[in-house]
């Protein structure tokens, strides 16, 4: 970096996750003021998941850099562009170092799901002909609660 060229310390938005999968991230933030949910190609998932607000730009450019074994200088200027584009939408950028809880969850080598659907019940006003539990008022089945939780504990980890 040349002298007189300010740092920049890019860190993911207060309050979001990004979830990484096999071919490409999710950010998503459940705040109730946010609600916000974006797919990103992996690469650009790759970059966020370096924005901790410790890692300098010129470093998250170096290992970016380096796993896909590209050049510095025209990485650096793809990686800016990026940031610069989703400053206030999911990175802030500091002239220095800041501290900040970041989530990151999931794993390059697994796709696994952001949701999940539970039937609680079989027990039904309706009786559509698509109905895939045969759902109806006759039945009067309800979920287990006892075997419910251990199984949101599971889907939570
Ligand atoms: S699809 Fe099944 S569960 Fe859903 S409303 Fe229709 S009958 Fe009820």
């Amino acid at each position: 970096m040349k002298n007189g060229e300010n740092k920049q310390f890019p860190v993911l938005k207060e309050g979001y996750t990004l979830q990484r999968s096999t071919t490409k991230g999710r950010v998503y933030s459940l705040l109730e003021s946010v609600r916000y949910f974006y797919e990103v190609n992996e690469s650009a998932a790759r970059i966020l998941e370096k924005c901790d607000g410790k890692t300098e730009l010129k470093e998250i450019t170096n290992k970016i850099c380096s796993h896909y074994n590209e050049e510095y200088k025209p990485t650096l200027k793809i990686i800016k562009s990026y940031l610069n584009e989703n400053i206030d939408i999911l990175v802030d950028i500091f002239p220095q170092p800041i501290e900040r809880n970041i989530h990151i969850t999931g794993n390059w080598g697994i796709n696994a799901p952001t949701q999940a659907a539970i039937e609680l019940t079989y027990n039904c006003n309706f009786f559509c002909k698509h109905c895939y539990i045969e759902g109806g008022s006759g039945r009067e089945e309800y979920a287990d609660s006892k075997k419910l939780i251990p199984v949101l504990d599971e889907l939570a980890d």
